[in-house]
């Protein structure tokens, strides 16, 4: 069943991937509930590595910060060395999952159909899931990049329904621009979300493109994150590198407030 999640709210979250220590990411999140406290109106997830869930779930608690995993199994236990349920991410205090995070995707093979088993079992177990798409630098020069889009978003959605999909978020994140300070302009990012938005609807029907929320991810810092959020199709960001120190994310977070 889907969590309850309001209509393409603004999101900055924080993909904090093989970085810091339990001690070390409780340290940072303990900053961060300090410089966020007047953050106006965006929500804020901080997705840490697994062993520091338990960590920086204490030092947000309270603060209206949410807390993610990275990735999510889609079966809720068994026999799957070094994978992690829903329900154990849940347990954490996990509000949310990134599902199809292109360093999966390109780097350990995760195919569109696991992107897919991943968001339903992110929604079964009461998360939201974070769903990343996005196209090559190959696929982008070799004028594929909708029909890349179009694909995943196939390939994670179909069968899901409007409110479904409105229950997830999605993160355009073209993998050129992931930790490489290319960033997309605010015009391919548009364009994206535009495909992304209608593929959406036509998957899923009436209401699942305006309703969903679309993030950016990819080398966004706290110099062009205001650029960014100015364009009406993004609704927030995914950011990686810029997540990893208080002031530059705490500057995301503020160019994200409406
Ligand atoms: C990411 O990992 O999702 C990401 C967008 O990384 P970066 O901000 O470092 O490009």
């Amino acid at each position: 069943m889907a969590t309850a999640w309001p209509r393409r709210p603004r999101l900055v979250a924080g993909n904090w991937k093989m970085h810091k220590t339990p001690a070390e990411a409780a340290g940072l999140a303990r900053e961060l509930v300090e410089l966020l406290r007047a953050r106006g109106d965006a929500q804020v997830a901080i997705c840490p590595p697994f062993p520091a869930l338990d960590a920086v779930g204490a030092a947000l608690r309270g603060s209206g910060i949410h807390l993610g995993g990275q990735n999510v199994h889609w079966e809720p236990q068994g026999a799957y060395t070094g994978e992690v349920s829903g329900s154990m991410l849940v347990a954490c205090g996990c509000r949310f999952a990134i599902v199809g995070h292109s360093e999966r995707r390109h780097g350990l093979g995760e195919t569109d159909a696991m992107v897919a088993k991943k968001l339903r079992a992110a929604q079964r177990d009461g998360l939201v899931p974070i769903v990343c798409v996005g196209e090559t630098l190959d696929e982008r020069d070799g004028g594929r990049t909708t029909e890349v889009l179009v694909r995943q978003v196939h390939g994670a959605y179909d069968g899901l329904d409007a409110a479904g999909a409105s229950a997830t978020v999605v993160a355009y994140e073209p993998v050129w621009a992931i930790g490489t300070g290319r960033v997309a302009t605010p015009e391919q990012a548009r364009e994206a979300h535009v495909t992304i938005r209608t593929t959406l609807e036509r998957v899923c029907g009436v209401g699942a493109g305006a309703n969903t929320a679309i993030l950016y991810g990819g080398s966004v810092n706290a110099e062009n994150a205001a650029t960014l959020f100015a364009e009406e199709e993004i609704d927030g960001a995914l950011v990686g590198g810029a997540s990893l120190q208080g002031p530059s994310f705490w500057k995301i977070v503020a160019a994200a407030g409406r």
